[in-house]
């Protein structure tokens, strides 16, 4: 098996979310299960600056983007730790700039050529470097085009005649939706798309494409490609979705065991695993409080959260409880940016309530390992979560989980309850409706856990038992593999 992964962001190149982790780590985790794997990104200004030096491989580019030609060049360099190669699309007109997809808020007005450009320059870089993989596996709206241009352009070429497609979606409602006049700059023939492709309206909508094309789909987490196939989660592509259930599959994400370690990592104040997760959270704890500027108890509930200030991620939901909450004998940390409003409210409740919350605006990641470490308690009561890695970390130090059964929430974290907390399998609390009651209940519930040691305890050290390694992950991913390249021989020799 030899696979192409190709994506927008990858680690250690470029990120903006969750993503990133998925492209830079997979086809690490693939090759250690001896998968012939690579990844195609393109080479942004970021990228530039990952501190790796990819080296030219002597391929130049000449890609049709409308009546133009566009010369690219590809860079290679391996995949730290790894036999995986890197590919990294270098065209600095498109890619050498501030900002992978926005700048100041506002999308790049060429997106819809810069990534038509990615796909295509892809698909030629395969075929200049002569790589023949079994499966292109592309990634988001980013990569849509790409099994309507093998289809189109390169079906008939050497190497390219059972070459399969797997399309995986990180996130519904990002499509990458253009007017029709875009059409010509990415090289599209009209006649290869029709109203299974195309919005009403004509406009070209790149996830949609790729959703109608690819030979399987996957989403990250069986929940997820489940609730996608609705309208409340469909974000207008439901129908096709239900169109394609049989080909569309979900696939949990794994973390990133060389980072995500409680026991290996470096940013905590204590070092510790499931036999000693008593001493070392609780020293963890100490220095978070010290750090956030709270008293120093050891006994408080501490609640945690980190992540986008989102209406996803549940802010209303938080918002609506916080000050209720906050009178309560609970100590909070927060760590995340996004939408102003929430920095304000955040602003607001730490005034309000002096000692109880500390909320650190930015982006951090050593300070998000601390929080992980230090904290009691994890609130994600995301309205959304296609798989969601903060619930996993959680999990991994010792940190029980308050989730919203959605997406890769509720395939991940198992509720406590009577019956679970006896066969051991409990690892968080879960709770259903997206309302400021039902989250209210449900963080009451955590708290009554935790003063039961011995329950607690059992939640605790079955999350961090649980395997969420990427071993499960390229696994998963092995036998989808698999499956596409079964549909696809099947299909040419019917
Ligand atoms: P999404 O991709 O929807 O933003 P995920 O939970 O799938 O959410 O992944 C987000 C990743 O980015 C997680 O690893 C999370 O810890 C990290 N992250 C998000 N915001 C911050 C922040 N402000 N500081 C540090 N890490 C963050």
């Amino acid at each position: 098996m030899n696979v192409a992964v190709i994506a927008s962001e990858a680690v250690p190149f470029a990120k903006t979310g969750g993503l990133a982790d998925v492209a830079g780590t997979l086809p690490i985790a693939l090759d250690r299960l001896g998968i012939k794997a690579s990844l195609f990104l393109p080479f942004y200004r970021e990228a530039r600056r990952s501190g790796l030096s990819p080296q030219e491989t002597g391929v130049t580019l000449h890609v049709p983007a409308g009546a133009r030609i566009v010369e690219g060049k590809v860079l290679t360099c391996k995949l730290p730790g790894s036999r995986a190669d890197a590919f990294l699309i270098d065209q600095p007109g498109y890619f050498d700039r501030e900002g992978l997809y926005q700048r100041d808020g506002a999308d790049h007005p060429d997106n819809c050529e810069r990534f038509a450009f990615f796909a295509r320059a892809t698909l030629e870089a395969i075929r200049l470097l002569d790589l023949r993989p079994d499966v292109l596996h592309g990634n988001d709206w980013q990569t849509g085009l790409i099994p309507v241009l093998l289809e189109e352009s390169y079906r008939n070429r050497p190497g390219f005649g059972a070459m399969g497609t797997l399309l995986s979606v990180h996130n519904l409602a990002y499509q990458g939706s253009f007017g029709p006049q875009a059409l010509p700059s990415t090289g599209i023939e009209p006649r290869m798309l029709d109203g299974f492709h195309l919005e009403g309206d004509g406009r070209l909508n790149f996830l949609k494409i790729g959703l109608a094309s690819a030979d399987l789909l996957n989403t990250v987490s069986p929940t997820y490609a489940r609730e996608i196939q609705t309208p409340e989660y469909g974000c207008g592509l439901d129908g096709l979705l239900r169109s394609r259930s049989a080909d569309l599959f979900g696939i949990i994400n794994g973390i990133d065991e060389s980072t995500w370690d409680p026991a290996t990592d470096r940013d905590l104040a204590a070092r510790y695993d499931s036999a000693t997760v008593e001493a070392g959270k609780a020293a963890c704890k100490a220095d978070l409080q010290r750090l956030a500027g709270l008293p120093g108890r050891p006994g408080v509930p501490l609640l945690a959260q980190i992540g986008r200030l989102a209406r996803q991620k549940g802010w209303d939901l938080l918002a609506a409880v916080a000050d209720d909450l906050l009178r309560e004998d609970v100590q909070m940390v927060v760590l995340g940016t996004g939408d102003p409003a929430y920095h304000d409210l955040l602003g607001r409740l730490e005034a309000a309530h002096p000692g109880k919350l500390r909320a650190f605006v930015g982006f951090s990641d050593p300070l998000a390992h601390r929080i992980e470490a230090g904290a009691d308690l994890f609130l994600m009561p995301s309205l959304y979560e296609p798989c969601g890695l903060n619930q996993l970390y959680s999990q991994a130090y010792g940190t029980v989980p308050v989730v919203r059964a959605t997406g890769g929430l509720a395939d991940t974290v198992v509720d406590a309850n009577p019956a679970t907390l006896a066969d051991g399998t409990a690892t968080g609390i879960t709770f259903r409706d997206p309302s400021p009651e039902a989250l209210r209940g449900a963080i009451d519930r955590a708290l009554a856990l935790r003063g039961d040691r011995e329950a607690w305890s059992k939640v605790v050290l079955a999350g961090m038992r649980a395997d969420w390694s990427w071993g499960r992950g390229a696994r998963a991913y092995a036998e989808l593999y698999e499956e596409v390249r079964r549909r696809r021989t099947s299909r040419a020799a019917g």
